[in-house]
């Protein structure tokens, strides 16, 4: 009898030694993952989810690229830079290079645990599918990463996200001339009050903080906001920091708003 319980006791001590050195190997596996000193895989791989930090050698590559480099990619090679009009004589032709290289990811996003109910304040994560030019996807897919995990705050109200879209070419529209027309601009949140084309200005960071506590403050892009860091950090121009006083709250861009690829990367590149 005593020997068939010390012999389960061994047996026990054995698997729980077992469990505690793999469990300690994971952990440790799981912290240099973090501190990006090797590489897990997973949603966390493309950066180091503080701002600033790139560690994807693709994404690396494809935030120094020349504008010609970036045309070139998101068209196939076809235009080699942005068309000057906005209905060019080539148009279809663009539209089905660029159709043939759209691609749909997936990117983990904060939603509001019940849309109808403004002053609820609680969040879900929902994975959300965005249609997007494949030379970008992995730049996209990291710019919501990040978000996701840095700011648990910002929400993305129900259906409010847009990528590529030929924009239109009628009056006051930009149609060739804009980065939806090439699935290199990210719309947010343009439903709500808070994110606007036009002439309002965004928010300050203390306008926003003393906004009431609703779903709408929670889906407000503002000056300073983790978004418009983390935007930075992978070169793209937020249209609340559009020159002169049109503003397009909303909008994200990697290509065309009136800067080159040249002069984001100085801006904002590290
Ligand atoms: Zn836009």
């Amino acid at each position: 009898m005593l020997k068939k319980i010390r012999k389960y006791m061994k047996i026990g001590i054995t698997i729980l030694t077992i469990i505690t050195i793999v469990s300690s190997i994971v952990g440790l596996l799981m912290l240099l993952d973090s501190l990006n000193l090797i590489d897990l895989g997973g949603l966390t791989e493309v950066s180091s989810g503080s701002f600033g930090t790139v560690t994807d050698a693709e994404i690396k590559d494809l935030l120094t690229m020349s504008d010609e480099e970036v045309w070139r990619g998101l068209t196939g090679g076809l235009l080699s830079e942005k068309p000057t009009e906005t209905l060019p004589s080539n148009a279809s032709q663009i539209t089905a290079a660029v159709e043939s290289q759209l691609e749909t990811i997936t990117v983990p996003t904060w939603a509001w645990e019940n849309e109808g109910d403004t002053t609820n304040l609680n969040k879900v994560t929902k994975n959300r599918s965005i249609q997007v030019n494949k030379f970008l996807a992995k730049l996209w897919t990291a710019f919501f990463t990040d978000l996701y995990n840095a700011d648990k705050n910002f929400v993305i109200a129900e259906g409010s996200i847009g990528c590529y879209r030929v924009d239109g070419t009628g009056y006051g529209q930009i149609g060739y001339r804009s980065a939806h027309t090439y699935g290199a601009a990210i719309d947010l949140n343009w439903y709500e009050d808070g994110n606007p084309y036009g002439s309002q200005q965004p928010y300050t960071k203390e306008e926003w903080e003393a906004l009431p506590e609703n779903h709408l403050k929670y889906q407000i892009i503002y000056v300073g906001s983790p978004i418009v860091e983390i935007a930075h950090k992978y070169t793209l121009l937020w249209g609340g920091e559009w020159n002169g006083t049109t503003k397009d709250i909303m909008h994200f861009s990697f290509v065309c708003d009136g800067k080159t690829r040249a002069e984001r990367i100085q801006l904002f590149a590290n």
